[in-house]
């Protein structure tokens, strides 16, 4: 690799670390409706503010290893693991795409859904900030030709949010409870504005079969919420890197069938 390149990937790394970071404290702070900016981070258990040397992702942690400065208590493995883990999608997006919009695109996107991921599973919550949020970054971004175009975001986003919700309203009406909760509806608008609208045809598609084939069984044991934002999450993923190619294997089957 040349000088170049290593620079734009270490530059990649860097933001990845950073977004990790912010991300941390979205998901740690979303799910009770605190605010993202005040107070400082302060460790749970003393509740000493975290100064900025022990603020360092990833190497912070390995330096305290996992302990606070202070009071000594056990600091989550979570918090070094998703820095690096966001640190590794959005090199994985520079080395892909290229110092481009669409690694750009790419690189916010997982990180958005990684924090969907995570607070679904953990607390069964899909914040507005990541929805809502996603959805404005997603059409800023094909306005400047991103992945889809304009129109075909503002479709997928229609797509997305109308199709959920009337699986929601037949769903009550069904079942009688909740089929669908509100974020799932609001995480499926922001998707659209990534994917477009057959992105968005195709995440659920591939969202409600991880579900069936993972999560049917778990519940057969024991009855418990399923947080289908994670597999829409990882729907999504999926679609945004292979949709062409899954679109078009399907098209050659239904012409041979
Ligand atoms: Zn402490």
């Amino acid at each position: 690799m040349d000088v170049e390149s290593t620079v734009a990937m270490l530059g990649a790394a860097g933001f990845g670390l950073a977004f990790g970071s912010f991300l941390n404290v979205c998901i740690l702070r979303l799910p009770h409706e605190r605010s993202l900016l005040k107070p400082p981070s302060s460790c749970p258990s003393c509740g000493h503010v975290i100064g900025w040397r022990d603020n360092v992702p990833v190497l912070s942690w390995l330096l305290l290893r996992g302990r606070c400065r202070w009071c000594q208590a056990a600091i989550s493995a979570q918090y070094p693991l998703i820095e690096a883990l966001v640190a590794v999608l959005w090199v994985a997006a520079a080395l892909y795409y290229g110092l481009t919009l669409q690694a750009l695109t790419a690189a916010l996107f997982a990180t958005i859904l990684l924090g969907i991921a995570v607070t679904d599973a953990r607390h069964y919550i899909i914040p507005d900030e990541f929805t809502f949020g996603g959805l404005a970054i997603g059409l800023l971004l094909s306005l400047r030709g991103g992945v889809p175009g304009f129109v075909d975001a503002l479709l997928g986003a229609a797509v997305g949010f109308g199709l959920l919700y009337a699986v929601a309203i037949v769903g009550k009406w069904l079942f009688k409870e909740e089929a669908m909760g509100g974020g799932d509806i609001k995480m499926m608008a922001m998707v659209g504005a990534f994917v477009g609208w057959k992105g968005v045809l195709l995440t659920i598609f591939l969202g409600a079969l991880l579900g069936t084939v993972v999560f049917v069984p778990l519940t057969l044991k024991k009855k418990r919420l399923v947080p289908f934002g994670v597999f829409l999450a990882v729907g999504a993923a999926v679609t945004f890197l292979a949709q062409d190619a899954i679109l078009s294997w399907y098209q050659r089957f239904l012409s041979i069938g």
